[in-house]
């Protein structure tokens, strides 16, 4: 059975936050363990406490207002009483005892604090640059609008099941190979919650909850990064016996981009430049994240490999001031078909030149991260 939490402190149903805790100080002053050794008073008093923490937060305090009772959790949703969404509980796995006693099981509340839900949407990562209103659509439990989360048709309070006595428990002998035993089973006409709606709402068979798809708005913020989740706040489903809803959870994932990869907040993207392109410099322009043109500057003689960095072009950071990096990596293009013309005039190029194709060596200098690279493809 639920405890009177608001009797306890002595405060009526409408009690303000400043009013319960106001209660709830008078009496701690009286039973408190240093004034009170009793063994009497320091149970008054950890019922006082208990009091308090329920009525002070909000979702406790209307499983309270709606006749349930937040600290019998008992074992989680019932089995087959229509959970939602796979978030089912152990339902009828309950301890068996040798030689009875009911193990102090209480039976569960009726009111339950509904489940988190999850899911998933996909946005650009150019949505994720900007920050993103996305439509998402909610599937889960709200409360009935029938019974207002009574369950029942008529509105009528739930009465104490005749079965289990209101334990939500019944124990049962078994004969078995060891003697005797005797298993406490969850109670079947209740389903462990000791109470019976006499009347169940016929929209939602007494649940308190019925399943229904909606559709909410999501901000996703500038900068979020795949896999991140955001919590709004009592959007999840709505508990057994009309219970305070659990949040939902979105999971933001980017869909890949044709030209940037993304690591942490730095956008990688590659450059193909035609050798001559490579010698002389040029400059590129590339469609960026905000819908407008970053030029980048490749400076003349840049290397294979090479990394221009265009500082605070890349994502913005998230829920902060300024943004990462833009990071080109120069991959240099070796022209395959030549006509007559270009060849000979990279002959006459190759002719002109000074430098002459050889081999590295170690003491060249700046050979070392090749060295580096092949001693640890080796060791692999
Ligand atoms: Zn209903
Ligand atoms: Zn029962």
């Amino acid at each position: 059975m639920a405890r009177d939490y608001y009797g306890i402190l002595g405060v009526d149903r409408e009690a303000t936050e400043q009013e319960i805790k106001k209660a709830y100080r008078k009496l701690a002053r009286k039973y408190h363990p240093d004034v009170n050794p009793s063994e009497e008073a320091a149970e008054k008093f950890a019922e006082l406490s208990l009091a308090q923490e329920v009525l002070l937060d909000p979702k406790k305090r209307s499983i309270v207002d709606r006749g349930g009772d937040p600290m019998e959790q008992g074992g989680g949703a019932p089995g087959g009483a229509g959970g939602f969404g796979g978030f089912g509980g152990v339902g009828d796995i309950f301890e068996a005892f040798f030689g009875g006693g009911t193990g102090g099981r209480e039976p569960r509340s009726r009111v339950q604090p509904g489940n988190d839900a999850l899911l998933r949407t996909q946005i650009t990562l150019e949505e994720a640059f900007s920050g993103v209103r996305k439509e998402v659509t909610v599937d889960t439990a709200v409360l009935c609008d029938k019974c207002h989360g009574s369950g029942s048709e008529s509105g009528a309070k739930p009465e104490t099941c005749d079965y289990c006595k209101g334990h939500g428990a019944v124990q049962e002998m078994q004969q078995s190979f060891l003697g005797n035993v005797m298993t406490t089973h969850e109670c079947p006409k209740c389903h462990g919650y000791g109470e019976i709606i006499t009347d169940p709402c016929r929209q939602c068979a007494g649940d308190g909850r019925v399943r229904a798809t909606r559709d909410l708005t999501v901000k996703i913020p500038a900068g979020i990064a795949s896999g991140m989740r955001i919590r709004m706040a009592d959007q999840g489903e709505v508990g057994h016996g009309g219970g305070p809803a659990g949040d939902l959870y979105v999971e933001v994932h980017t869909t890949p981009h044709k030209v940037f990869a993304r690591e942490g907040n730095d956008l990688h993207l590659e450059l193909r430049l035609p050798m001559y392109d490579a010698a002389l410099g040029t400059a590129l322009h590339v469609d960026n994240l905000a819908g407008e043109t970053t030029t980048i500057d490749v400076p003349a003689g840049v290397q294979p490999g090479e990394q221009i960095v265009l500082a605070g072009e890349g994502m913005p950071k998230l829920r902060a001031e300024g943004a990462g990096d833009m990071v080109a990596h120069v991959q240099v293009v070796v022209p395959t078909e030549l006509s007559k013309e270009e060849r000979d005039s990279l002959e006459k190029l190759r002719e002109g030149h000074a430098d002459t194709a050889r081999v590295h060596t170690g003491e060249d200098g700046g050979g070392e991260g090749f060295f580096s690279r092949m001693r640890d493809r080796f060791r692999r």
